[in-house]
């Protein structure tokens, strides 16, 4: 089902995201774990994509059993950066031939500790570029990124937000936005899209906090602000109450945005149920 349709049913949407596991041996306990998340009827769940398509054919392999063993809507990741056309549009044509309808286009990072990379293909520089391409060339239903506070590389989020419409302009149906803790952020960056002529869903990225190692790691992949008050608690409190205080931070957030009018959520997992579902029990 293409992301038009599955916004415009029955709300919230719930969607959960997952990454390729490191083994084959490892894939069997992931859908498990998906099996269990189907007591929340998903919109769809998301497979995410190696930097430069480094895990390119893990997450084709996932892609595939997915499909094959369970009956779920799925949504590609897809960076296009370092990646020449060939590579690109077979992959494409992969998941179109499995079914699936749905991906996310993204530019992807640069590579890290270089700073005068040059990607390899002058077609891919930007989001926008993979769009146009899958437009032009699939028909898939296609979703972009969005920064509720900001891409680290934008100048301003008016620039940013600037970017957005261009790739909904390309031909983008549906955001699915970096995870935040502060929901302002995304309140005030649904309502700058709109004023940029955004129609699209804007789908909140939610994070479950289960233990204090992730906020460092959080904060360095996301760059998402941690607010004060949510850091103190976790780091006076033992695992357990930190997992607690985590899943009520989450179930918390993900009501005041459904209260607000998301759209519905797009839930990370790390590839495990428990938390999420936790959180979806306190929220809905
Ligand atoms: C929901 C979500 C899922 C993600 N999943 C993955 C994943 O599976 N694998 C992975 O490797 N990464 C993933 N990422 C990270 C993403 O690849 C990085 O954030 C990357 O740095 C930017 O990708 P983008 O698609 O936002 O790029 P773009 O939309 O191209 O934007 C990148 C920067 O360039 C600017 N920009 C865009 N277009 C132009 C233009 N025409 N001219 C000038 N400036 C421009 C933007 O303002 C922004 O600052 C994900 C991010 C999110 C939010």
């Amino acid at each position: 089902m293409h992301l038009k349709k599955i916004y415009s049913g029955r709300r919230p949407v719930i969607s959960f995201e997952v990454f390729p596991p490191q083994t084959d041996e490892a894939s069997a306990p992931l859908i498990a774990e998906l099996r269990k998340l189907k007591e929340f009827a998903p919109g769809l769940i998301s497979v995410t994509y190696g930097a430069g398509g480094t895990t390119q054919g893990r997450s084709l392999k996932l892609l595939e059993k997915i499909v094959k063993e369970l009956n779920l809507e799925l949504m590609a990741h897809l960076t296009c950066i370092g990646s020449s056309e060939n590579s690109i549009l077979s992959f494409l044509q992969k998941i179109t031939g499995w079914g699936v309808q749905n991906i996310l286009a993204l530019r992807g990072d640069y590579p890290r500790n270089n700073p005068g990379y040059q990607p390899e293909s002058a077609v891919f520089q930007h989001a926008a570029d993979l769009v146009r391409f899958a437009r032009q060339n699939t028909e898939l239903s296609i979703a972009v990124a969005g920064f509720p506070e900001k891409h680290p590389e934008a100048a301003s989020l008016a620039e940013d937000i600037k970017q957005l419409a261009a790739k909904i302009r390309a031909g983008a149906d549906a955001v699915f936005t970096q995870l935040f803790f502060d929901n302002q952020y995304y309140y005030d960056y649904v309502k700058l899209a709109r004023a940029a002529g955004v129609a699209a869903p804007i789908i909140p990225g939610v994070w479950t906090i289960t233990n204090l190692k992730q906020i460092k790691k959080i904060a360095e992949l996301s760059r998402a602000k941690i607010p004060g008050e949510l850091r103190q608690k976790l780091e006076k409190a033992g695992e357990q109450e930190a997992r607690e205080i985590g899943i009520d931070y989450a179930a918390a957030q993900l009501r005041d945005l459904l209260q607000h009018g998301a759209p519905g959520a797009h839930l990370y997992t790390l590839n495990k149920a428990d938390a999420v579902m936790e959180v979806l029990r306190k929220a809905l």
